[in-house]
């Protein structure tokens, strides 16, 4: 396996010079273009990595994964689905442009931003840095890394130049979609999207969706198995926002990119995959990073179709 993950690394290291750093946020553009890491662990809790395999990224979109687990965990399903939908809106994930005039919950998904921080209001807490910290919690409960931490210098770039969002949440402010005071819910998020991974946390997490949410590590059980159908099934058709499609396609198994240039990827009862190469595509998804993921699924058969 481990010359399978080298090799596939090798191979797909070219496209890296056909993709681009974020540069939305000044932090971001600090990224090293050619960093590149995977690792694997197997429903029996193997691990093997390659590569740049311990470099540590923001999670950045990753975590709206684990932002709606934890809605669904301290609400169950009605009340998530009642405030976001579910449907692909293929669009990008910052889009302003929705097909109406209006914005309800049909026309937003848990992994665009826009669904993503309606959802944090949903976290239960009594302030906002108070339901970062349960969100924090369990990202290192399932990822089994106590140590995982808000790289600080990226929150503060989010916080301080993410217009872009801030005009997202009080949109969602003027339909009606959040109550509370727009610059704590986006505190949350920004927050969120600033959570230190490697590549080793992204697929101890994709374990643990793969897995049921039950601990590979120690059978335990981490969360419910209808809430690891409902974030996999969202992450299916949505996870890698306007390229869902295609995805689904070439590697068809449930994912989550991230600006910050990591993938996670779900494949359900077998393996949990984390990817990092920052070089991303138009749509925002690392470009060599689907690539490896694309080699990986035929060499493995990976795809649920
Ligand atoms: N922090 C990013 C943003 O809000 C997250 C989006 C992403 O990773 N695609 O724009």
């Amino acid at each position: 396996m481990k010359e399978l993950l080298e090799k596939v690394l090798d191979d797909c290291r070219v496209h890296i010079r056909h993709g681009a750093v974020a540069t939305y946020i000044p932090e971001l553009a600090k990224a090293d273009k050619n960093e590149f890491g995977i690792a694997v662990v197997s429903s029996e809790s193997k691990l093997v990595c390659a590569g740049d395999f311990d470099k540590g990224f923001t999670m950045q979109s990753i975590i709206k994964s684990i932002i709606l687990l934890m809605a669904l965990i301290d609400n169950g399903t009605d009340p998530v689905r009642d405030l976001v939908g579910v449907e692909a809106t293929g669009k990008p994930f910052d889009a302003f442009n929705y097909s109406d005039q209006a914005l309800n919950c049909e026309h937003i998904n848990p992994m665009i931003n826009t669904g993503a921080i309606a959802l944090c209001t949903l976290i239960k807490g009594r302030s906002y840095r108070e339901k970062f910290e349960r969100l924090l919690d369990l990202t290192r409960l399932i990822s089994g890394n106590p140590d995982m931490q808000v790289d600080e210098q990226v929150y503060m770039s989010e916080k301080q130049t993410g217009n872009k969002n801030r005009a997202l949440a009080y949109m969602l402010k003027a339909y009606g979609m959040i109550s509370d005071d727009v610059e704590e819910v986006l505190d949350c998020y920004f927050r969120a999207c600033s959570v230190r991974a490697t590549t080793v946390d992204l697929a101890r997490i994709a374990m643990a969706f793969a897995n049921g949410g039950i601990s590979v590590v120690d059978g335990k059980k981490l969360f419910d198995r209808n809430y690891a159908r409902y974030v996999n099934a969202v992450m299916m058709t949505c996870g890698m926002y306007d390229g869902s499609g295609e995805f689904a396609l070439s590697v068809g198994v449930p994912a989550k990119s991230g600006v910050g240039g990591g993938i996670m990827a779900v494949v359900p009862g077998r393996m949990g995959i984390g990817i990092y190469s920052p070089a991303l595509d138009p749509k925002g998804n690392s470009i060599a990073g689907i690539k490896a993921l694309e080699k990986l699924s035929e060499n493995l058969e990976l795809s649920i179709f």
